[in-house]
């Protein structure tokens, strides 16, 4: 038994406002434990309603309508589902009653369009609605079928579902299950990499596991369905483990945690420092870096040094290096780095150097190659050539270049962890 978020409002379809209502409920649903497998959008027509109810009513037996509830005559839900059923409206005088009352709290008189509002198909029970004038409606036209009507305005939808829906699906036998995930997230590897790596695990029934891309990051979603929390929790266990072990160090962190704060909690743990030189990323990894509170703990700032004169003077990159290499080259993002790093005093320097383009690329240096210079805290220098790629543009060339920094650092970091357990 699933159930069907179907959203009213040609400005939905228009792109005038997002679909908010829609994750809303969609939140809703997996905390109840109510399977949900398909969203509708619909316009304020009353055809392709009747349309949508139909292909609703043959794949959900939960309908829950969002918008269209309004006085105005391009609010048809409630008339559509009627109709649909073949019902009655039926005019409510407890509606009209509740409607003249919020009317006259505010000294005004209700309109005649707002009578609208207090017609609901006969047999259909009225799911208040505390602070706006439509009611919505708890309807079950058939044995096997629940209606729900919300209006679309949010802060009405949410205080509804809250107060009455919830405990009225309750009764209905849901809610007993709950559905809790994690979020595993993964750098350095492709989605279908790692989908192949773990292949066995995307069909599991329970705990289910999904991946999703973006922006370079790779994300396994792991959904777990159980009588609490907890128990949906130690169902994810084992599968989480077992995923980090095939995974390895391309594995990073789980739900919240980002490159920025693995790397710190890293360098916290071991009270190291770390700068860094920028070229073509232009603070961009400051700003990462700096996003967590508390970041003062192990980052101690950086250079922007964007042009040649800066990497030569306050870096101290040698500038026969910068006319000879270029300075998009391994030689200066080395000599980036370990500037930084002495300049600062810090365990660690990090730097980029690269064409984020779209102009700037030439045939031996195109745009997309970048860079990074790692000097550790042992004294080793490092560099790593990358080619981001030109069409992925300006802005996702300068992002894979922070990130890749950072995971670069993270994986160093692990690295020395495991060598030296102790520390
Ligand atoms: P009203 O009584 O205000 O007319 P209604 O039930 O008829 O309520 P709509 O007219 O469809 O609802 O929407 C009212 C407002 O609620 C919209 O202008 C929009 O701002 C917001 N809204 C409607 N649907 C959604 C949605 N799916 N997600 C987020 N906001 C929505
Ligand atoms: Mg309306």
């Amino acid at each position: 038994m699933s159930a069907e978020i179907i959203c009213v409002g040609t400005e939905l379809l228009l792109g005038d406002i997002l679909n908010g209502n829609a994750q809303y409920i969609a939140k809703e649903l997996a905390k109840l434990g109510i399977p949900h497998y398909y969203q509708t959008v619909v316009g304020d027509n009353i055809e392709r309603l009747y349309k949508a109810i139909e292909i609703a009513c043959s794949r959900a037996k939960i309908l829950i309508f969002t918008g269209g509830l309004g006085p105005t005559p391009d609010d048809l839900t409630c008339e559509a589902i009627a109709n649909y059923f073949n019902s009655p409206l039926i005019e409510r005088p407890e509606i009209i009653e509740d409607i003249t009352q919020k009317y006259a709290v505010r000294h005004r008189v209700m309109t005649p369009s707002n009578r609208k509002q207090a017609l609901i198909p006969q047999g259909a029970d009225i799911l208040p609605n505390p602070t706006g004038t439509a009611p919505g409606i708890i309807w079950q036209p058939q044995p096997d079928l629940i209606i729900l009507t919300f209006p679309g305005v949010p802060s009405e939808m949410h205080r509804m579902w809250e107060e009455t829906a919830v405990s009225y699906l309750k009764s209905q036998g849901w809610g007993q299950d709950v559905i809790y995930s994690r979020m595993l997230k993964f750098w350095g590897i492709a989605e279908s990499a790692l989908a192949e790596k773990v292949s066995s695990y995307l069909n599991l029934p329970n705990p289910t596991v999904a991946p999703y891309a973006s922006k370079g990051e790779v994300k396994l979603r792991v959904s777990a369905k159980a009588v609490s929390e907890s128990a949906a929790a130690e169902l994810i266990v084992p599968v989480e483990q077992q995923i980090k072990d095939i995974a390895g160090l391309d594995y990073y962190g789980a739900n919240n945690d980002t490159l920025a704060s693995v790397v710190g909690d890293l360098l916290r743990q071991t009270g190291e420092t770390v700068s860094v030189a920028e070229s073509c990323t232009g603070g961009y990894l400051g700003q990462m870096l700096t996003e967590n509170s508390g970041s003062s703990d192990y980052f101690w700032g950086g250079v922007i040094s964007y042009d040649n004169s800066v990497k030569v003077g306050m870096l101290g990159v040698n500038p026969n290096d910068l006319d000879k290499h270029g300075a998009v080259s391994s030689i200066v993002a080395e000599q980036m780095a370990i500037g930084v790093k002495t300049r600062l005093g810090t365990t660690w320097g990090i730097s980029i150097t690269g064409i984020a383009g779209p102009t700037g690329g030439s045939e031996t240096k195109p745009v997309g190659l970048v860079y990074i210079g790692l000097a550790a805290a042992n004294g080793n220098v490092y560099s790593f050539e990358n080619q981001f790629g030109a069409m992925r543009g300006r802005s996702l060339i300068r992002h894979f270049s922070a990130c890749t920094a950072l995971d670069i650092l993270r994986r160093k970091l692990i690295k020395n962890k495991q060598r030296c357990p102790g520390l």
